[in-house]
């Protein structure tokens, strides 16, 4: 027998809790009692991102929604900043060009984060920018971006700030209000630990204004459409929702704020960091030098010349059972990265450590057999993370 562990920044483990209530029989979507549960989401998702503005649950995965963010809000021709650090941010600029945007492309190392200083200084030279875009958590990397700086600095702009959060959400406090930010996207794989199938967009006043101005056709994601749904007596979705999903997210939500958001951020923070002196106790380079850019979701770690990446990760995943991820775009086959994203507990980052030193040693890598795992048990006690 192999005992499987998903160890990926998404999809992430899911409790048993979220999984009974995933498995429960359907109910129909535009019934009262469905009903209930939708607005009982949609109320919890507010909380979640600390704000007023309205929330919608969109059945996709977290991509339709940055694909509503760009088709929502812009039209033809009309000019937007993305600071990209990694793979999502070219992901931005590909959904931005296709629908036919100008992009102004703010690229930085992968590894980086974007500095708000350069952003006001786009704005400045071109006042015409409607849009900027930015990841929260650049999941491809493990980098974070300061939100709240870059929020403080695009509010007093005529653009509006639209910001990926599907893998920073839960792992990281983000304060939609408190920061300015007019459109935030989240998705149910990553940090809420859910089935894979839903994601969320938050849109403030200025940019409903957006909105009435947008050319882009939008069939599927108009949310003006689901504004049109939610006001229905009982509120609904345009189209056939993720029922099912839905209902589990209900459960994955209330389980956070049972913990509370700020254990669950301090629980992110320090496994996190577990990983990280963990696989620098074995020899190995972290990806985001700058340990104040590095976030809480994902450990990005860079593979030693004479190891093959690829086999690492296929070793641990075929022969022990642990899946983490290897990487995207152009680090591929350069870095592996280990999730701590959503239901993770301390025994679950002591087993991806345990197996990348088991697999590690397998190819022949010198190191200190034992020694970061004993390193993420200190981490726990210093933090007094056993104890909570
Ligand atoms: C996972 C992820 C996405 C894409 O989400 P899908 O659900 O795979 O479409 C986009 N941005 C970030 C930051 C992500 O982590």
């Amino acid at each position: 027998m192999i005992k499987k562990y998903i160890m990926t920044p998404g999809p992430t483990p899911i409790s048993e809790e979220v999984l009974m209530e995933h498995a429960k029989p359907l109910m129909h979507h535009r019934s009262p009692e469905f009903s209930k549960v939708f607005m009982e989401v949609t109320e919890k998702l507010k909380k979640l991102f600390k704000t007023k503005n309205d929330i919608f649950i969109l059945t996709s995965s977290g991509t339709g929604a940055m694909e509503a963010g760009v088709t929502n809000f812009f039209s033809r021709g009309d000019k937007v900043l993305v600071a990209s650090i990694g793979n999502f941010g070219e992901r931005f600029k590909k959904i931005s060009s296709m629908f036919g945007l100008e992009v102004i492309s703010l690229d930085y190392e992968w590894g980086d984060a974007a500095n708000p200083e350069d952003i006001k200084k786009a704005l400045d030279d071109e006042p015409d920018i409607k849009g900027v875009m930015v990841q929260f958590s650049e999941t491809s990397t493990g980098a974070i971006n300061d939100i709240k700086a870059i929020g403080n600095i695009v509010k007093s702009y005529p653009a509006i700030f639209i910001v990926d959060a599907i893998s920073g959400l839960v792992a990281s406090d983000l304060r939609t209000d408190e920061w300015g930010l007019d459109i935030v996207i989240g998705g149910s794989q990553k940090g809420l630990s859910a089935p894979t199938g839903v994601a969320f967009i938050s849109v403030s006043e200025k940019a409903w204004k957006f909105n009435e101005k947008s050319d882009i056709p939008c069939f599927y994601f108009d949310l003006a459409a689901a504004k049109d749904y939610s006001q229905k007596t009982p509120p609904q979705t345009p189209w056939t929702p993720g029922i099912s999903i839905v209902v589990a997210l209900n459960k994955a939500l209330d389980m956070l704020f049972e913990e509370s958001l700020e254990k669950v951020f301090g629980r992110h923070r320090v496994l996190a960091l577990a990983t990280q002196k963990a696989v620098e106790k074995l020899g190995l380079k972290l990806f985001v030098k700058d340990e104040n850019k590095r976030g809480f979701s994902v450990t990005s770690v860079m593979i030693p010349d004479g190891v093959n990446a690829k086999e690492l990760t296929r070793i641990m995943r075929v022969k022990y059972g642990v899946t983490i991820a290897g990487g995207q775009g152009k680090v591929a086959g350069k870095i592996i990265r280990i999730g701590n994203l959503g239901y993770f507990g301390i025994f679950d980052t002591i087993i991806a450590v345990a197996a990348l030193e088991i697999a590690l040693n397998e190819l022949g890598y010198k190191f200190e057999f034992g020694a970061g795992t004993a390193e993420a048990e200190k981490i726990f006690i210093k933090n007094n993370y056993l104890n909570d």
